[in-house]
């Protein structure tokens, strides 16, 4: 058949008519027809999924979530668990069926506390992983009240929209994750009038959709489409899980527990024990000492801490989750048939390096990738198909990196 002869087995345009005619067994399908297509299918699927809750939702016993968390995050077996159980229930708040005893269960919404890189927000996202559900990331720092310079609290119902694809009723089984919730702390000395630096008014914002309430929400965010519709998202049953790194709050429950923290002339292993140990103790009203208010800690039921890493578990976490980092680099390579490894000196040495530039299990990547960026530009054209990183070459590569500088800023 000559060319000019194709079209479209489907809408019977013929090949000039079309922008691009591909070909099946016996027949052809042209541009157009793929993308109508594609939209049936998109909005079956969508059909398909807001039914039932319950055949889209993987819900797991608690043992076996906390497996689950097990192959991503090293350590943290204390918040493992008490999020293994916390998840548990509120998925199964949400699958009871409907009766009419008066025992209404809660929310299990979760509050973490501990410093920053410690696994926080990789916890959350394991576990929207998990249950296959959508999930918002959103920093509370850039969360103001109404009418200030700044996000409106109703934009993390936006992003959790999006990351559901728009489809409401998987949006509204899904997980926000709030980091930084200690910066929205009420603070006294507050020195600004274009953004409510207290915290206060959002903490009061943010309540509403802890407690669970019905909010118009744009669905483009924001104030740069003001013509948008409006979708009403209900948040009773989407789960709300907050960390922070809580700064000094080790201070309040050292009061509290009628004891000196240890002065600041301690080692850097002493003070991280010291906060682990302290962290430990921590109960609802040191986060009220700190400046949230009582009714948002209310509906944080769930109170845990995360332990700062030490060498042992930042090593781990280079080698042993199921995406551990070398992992990937392995994976890299091979896909350019090259076979990549690393010795345990070296791997000791990213270690110390991230512990030297406090840098936490963040650097640990950064470190990787000064360390092998070069055979990254070289080994895909070059002869040699085997790359053995040992000490020596991770200093020499870090050496000659910019990645020094690095300390001067944390
Ligand atoms: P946080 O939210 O507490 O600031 P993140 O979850 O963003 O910390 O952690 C930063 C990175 O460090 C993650 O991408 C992850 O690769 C790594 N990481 C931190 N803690 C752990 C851990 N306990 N197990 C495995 N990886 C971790």
């Amino acid at each position: 058949m000559a060319k000019e002869e194709l079209e479209c087995s489907f809408c019977g345009r013929k090949k000039p008519e079309t922008n691009l005619l591909i070909a099946g067994l016996d027949a052809h399908i042209c541009d157009r027809c793929i993308e109508q297509a594609h939209g049936i299918v998109i909005e079956e699927s969508k059909q398909d999924s807001s039914g039932e809750l319950s055949s889209e939702l993987k819900l797991r016993k608690p043992k076996a979530i906390k497996g689950f968390l097990d192959q991503y995050v090293i350590g943290q077996e204390h918040t493992k668990k008490v999020l293994s159980v916390a998840v548990y229930n509120h998925y199964k708040r949400l699958l009871q069926p409907a009766n009419n005893d008066d025992i209404e269960i809660q929310k299990s919404n979760i509050i973490m506390v501990g410093e920053t890189g410690t696994g926080k927000t990789l916890m959350a996202k394991t576990i929207a992983k998990m249950l296959n559900v959508p999930l918002a990331i959103v920093d509370a720092t850039v969360l103001t009240e109404a009418g200030y310079v700044g996000e409106d609290v109703e934009s993390i119902l936006t992003r959790l929209l999006q990351a559901a694809d728009y489809n409401l009723e998987k949006a509204q089984h899904g997980i926000v994750f709030i980091d930084e919730i200690d910066k929205i702390a009420r603070k006294s000395d507050n020195p600004s009038i274009t953004r409510d630096v207290s915290g206060e008014g959002v903490q009061q914002a943010l309540l509403k959709l802890l407690e669970g309430t019905t909010v118009n929400v744009p669905p483009k965010g924001g104030r740069k489409h003001p013509d948008q519709k409006f979708i009403e998202v209900d948040t009773e049953n989407i789960l709300f899980v907050t960390g922070g790194a809580f700064d000094g709050i080790e201070k309040n429950i050292s009061k509290r527990l009628n004891m000196q923290a240890v002065g600041f002339s301690a080692s850097k292993n002493d003070e991280a024990i010291e906060r682990e140990n302290l962290l430990k103790y921590i109960i609802p009203k040191d986060l009220k000492d700190f400046g949230l208010i009582p009714e948002i800690i209310g509906r944080l039921p769930v109170l845990t801490h995360m332990n700062p890493l030490d060498r042992e578990t930042l090593r781990s976490i280079l080698t042993q989750p199921k995406n551990a980092i070398i992992k990937q680099y392995q994976k890299l390579f091979e896909m350019d048939d090259i076979e990549f490894s690393i010795t345990d000196e070296a791997l000791d040495f990213v270690v110390e390096k991230a512990i030297e530039y406090k840098l936490g299990a963040r650097g640990l990547r950064s470190l990787c990738e000064a360390i092998l960026t070069d055979a990254m530009f070289e080994m895909p054209e070059g002869n040699s198909n085997q790359l053995v990183v040992d000490k020596e070459y991770a200093e020499e590569k870090l050496d000659k990196s910019g990645i020094k500088r690095l300390k001067a800023v944390s």
